[in-house]
């Protein structure tokens, strides 16, 4: 009998969402690759399929209800029952608070937080029924507070607080619950965020690596590989943590 199981990342066309994709579908899982457009997740599902995996490119905004209630039917229909969800899709509208902005406050909001619960709340109806389910929120070293990411840090420290209610009330069907929270990771994001800051991007990544303990800055693999157990059987009883993988202590 085959073992195959159907997971759903978020954001999946680049960055972390990506190589999470990746790392899910060698470990054997169906994967869904959801993104706002469903042309940009053809790479990581070539990459997946040429890998010898089996994926499904999703366009959907996280955001809108009705999408992602289209998007997770789709998933079921097409790849079987999603049991295992990375709600991975993330923006950044940093600002300082006095130039924030109602509409950077509630971009960053309608993605992390309400995305968040719109496509968990779409896939645990499969997860409880199934009596097994994997559940891991992207949250952030910024949750602790970062200079310019008011919006960000609370939708993050949010999505903690999110983390574990999960875990609270879906264990006794199986499903787990639980928050990885990256620190400094080379993606289009951080480099996003050099360029708000005027700095080149090689300079923001000597200048953090000589701040995190492990001497590096992170690599999407570095969470996906985290993901990836949190993910596994054999992670069925940890659940409702927040595991900070930023090269160093957090907490
Ligand atoms: P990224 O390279 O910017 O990728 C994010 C992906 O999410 C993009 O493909 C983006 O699509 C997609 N997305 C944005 N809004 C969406 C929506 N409404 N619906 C569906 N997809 C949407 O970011 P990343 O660095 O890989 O970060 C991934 C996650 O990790 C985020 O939640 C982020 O906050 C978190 N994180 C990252 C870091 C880091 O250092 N990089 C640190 C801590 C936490 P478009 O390209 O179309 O916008």
């Amino acid at each position: 009998m085959s073992n195959t199981k159907v997971a759903v990342v978020t954001g999946a066309a680049r960055g972390i969402g990506a190589a999470t994709a990746r790392r899910l579908a060698a470990d054997g899982n169906a994967v869904a690759v959801v993104d706002l457009d469903e042309s940009s997740c053809a790479a990581t599902v070539s990459a997946i399929e040429d890998a010898g995996g089996r994926a499904l490119a999703v366009g959907a905004d996280v955001g809108d209800g009705a999408q992602v209630e289209t998007a997770i039917a789709r998933v079921a229909e097409e790849l079987g029952a999603p049991v295992i969800l990375i709600n991975n899709a993330g923006i950044i509208r940093d600002n300082l608070i006095f130039k924030m902005t109602e509409a950077d406050w509630d971009a960053v909001m309608a993605v992390h937080l309400r995305g968040a619960f719109l496509m968990t709340k779409a896939c645990q109806a499969f997860m409880t029924k199934e009596k097994f389910g994997r559940i891991v929120n992207l949250s952030s070293s910024s949750a602790q507070g970062n200079r310019g990411q008011a919006n960000y840090s609370a939708a993050k420290a949010g999505l903690q607080g999110f983390t574990k209610t999960l875990a609270i009330e879906l264990g006794k069907f199986g499903v787990t619950a639980n928050a990885v929270a990256p620190g400094f990771i080379q993606t289009e994001m951080t480099a996003a965020t050099a360029e708000r800051m005027g700095i080149s991007m090689a300079d923001f990544i000597a200048h953090s690596a000589a701040q995190i303990p492990v001497a590096r800055v992170g690599q999407p693999d570095d969470i996906a590989a985290t993901i990836s157990f949190l993910c596994s059987e054999e992670a069925g009883y940890v659940s409702g943590q927040v595991i900070y993988v930023a090269g160093g202590p957090l907490d």
